[in-house]
C-alpha cells in the first residue's frame, strides 16, 4: 500500500482532513497546510460546513489564513460561504485564492447544476486569482501553482515545494481505495485534450507525493505511475460509454456493466453512490460529445 486514506498527519505541516462528504467517510479529503500562516486546499460541501468548521477548530486552525481553491465544482466551493461567515463574526478574514479562470464560475455556481445536488450558492467574496508559475508564500513553505485544465478548465495543481508533496484536486480523477479509480470526465467543462496535456505536464514536475481531493495521499512510486493509471481508467471508461451510448442514463445496466467488465469492486460504493457518480459520468460525456 502506498496511500494514506484517514485523517491525520502526512507529512509534520501537513494534516489531512475526511470531511465525511454526504455523510460518507473516504470520499473529499481536505488539507490543512500549517507553517508561518495556515491554508486549507478546498473548502469542501455546504452540507458538511459545520463539522469542518469544527475539525478545524479541533486542530486549533480556525480561522485558516487562506483557502485555495484546486477548482470550481460545487464541493470544493460551498462551504466558504459558512466558514468565512464565522471568521467574520471572530474579526477575521480569509483569503480564497483559486485560478483567475476559476473567478466568473465562482461568482456564479449554476453551472454545477449538472450534479443535480443544488442549489448552489455564488461566492461573492473577493477572491485572489492565481497563474501558471505563482508563488503563495506561507512564511516557512511556498506553494507553487500549475495550470492543469481538463477536468474543468479552471482547474489548478499546487506544489508544496518544502515537503516536495502536490495537490491535484480531481484533475486526475477519483480513487478512494487501492484498485477503484474512477475517471475525471465530469460535467460541465470537461475537455479530453486538455487533461491529456495536463497529465503529461505533471509528468514533467519534480514531486514525491500526490495528494487527490478524492481521496488521500499517494506516495512511492504510485505518485508517478498514477498519471498512467489515470490515462488508462479514463480510456477504458470511455470506450465503455462509447459502446453503450444509447444506455447512458439506465444507471443499473451501466452499473452492472462496469463490475463485470473492469472494476468489480464498485459493488462496494454503495447503489445510491455509484448510481450518483454514474449519471455525473454520463452527463459529463453527454456534454463533450453534444449529444
Ligand atoms: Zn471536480
Amino acid at each position: 500500500m502506498t496511500a494514506i486514506r484517514q485523517s491525520g498527519k502526512i507529512n509534520e505541516d501537513t494534516t489531512l482532513i475526511d470531511i465525511e462528504m454526504l455523510g460518507i467517510q473516504g470520499i473529499f479529503s481536505m488539507y490543512l497546510i500549517e507553517s508561518g500562516k495556515k491554508c486549507i486546499i478546498d473548502a469542501g460541501t455546504k452540507t458538511e460546513a459545520q463539522e469542518i468548521h469544527n475539525k478545524l477548530k479541533e486542530l486549533n486552525a480556525f480561522p485558516p489564513d487562506m483557502i485555495i481553491l484546486t477548482h470550481s465544482h460545487w464541493d470544493h466551493t460551498q462551504a466558504i460561504p459558512f466558514l468565512c461567515h464565522k471568521a467574520e463574526k471572530m474579526g477575521k478574514q480569509i483569503e480564497i485564492l483559486a485560478s483567475a479562470a476559476a473567478i466568473p464560475h465562482l461568482r456564479e455556481q449554476s453551472f454545477n447544476d449538472a450534479f443535480g445536488l443544488g442549489p448552489y450558492e455564488n461566492i461573492k467574496n473577493d477572491v485572489t486569482p492565481l497563474k501558471e508559475g505563482d508563488i503563495v508564500d506561507l512564511e516557512g513553505i511556498t506553494l507553487k501553482i500549475f495550470e492543469i485544465p481538463g477536468h474543468t478548465n479552471d482547474h489548478i495543481a499546487i506544489l508544496d515545494e518544502k515537503n516536495n508533496n502536490i495537490y491535484v484536486g480531481d484533475a486526475i480523477g477519483i480513487k478512494p481505495l487501492d484498485n477503484f479509480f474512477i475517471p475525471p470526465f465530469l460535467p460541465p467543462y470537461w475537455d479530453k485534450d486538455t487533461y491529456v496535456n495536463s497529465i503529461n505536464k505533471l509528468k514533467n514536475i519534480d514531486y514525491d507525493s500526490l495528494c487527490l481531493a478524492h481521496f488521500g495521499y499517494i506516495y512511492d512510486d504510485e505518485a508517478k505511475s498514477i498519471l498512467d493509471e489515470s490515462v488508462s481508467v479514463y480510456e477504458q471508461w470511455w470506450k465503455l460509454f462509447e459502446e453503450n451510448v444509447d444506455k447512458l442514463f439506465d444507471l443499473a445496466y451501466m452499473k452492472d456493466t462496469i463490475i463485470q467488465k473492469m472494476l468489480p469492486n464498485f459493488e462496494h460504493f454503495g447503489e445510491v453512490l455509484a448510481q450518483t457518480v454514474l449519471f455525473w459520468l454520463a452527463t459529463g460525456f453527454k456534454i463533450y460529445k453534444n449529444l
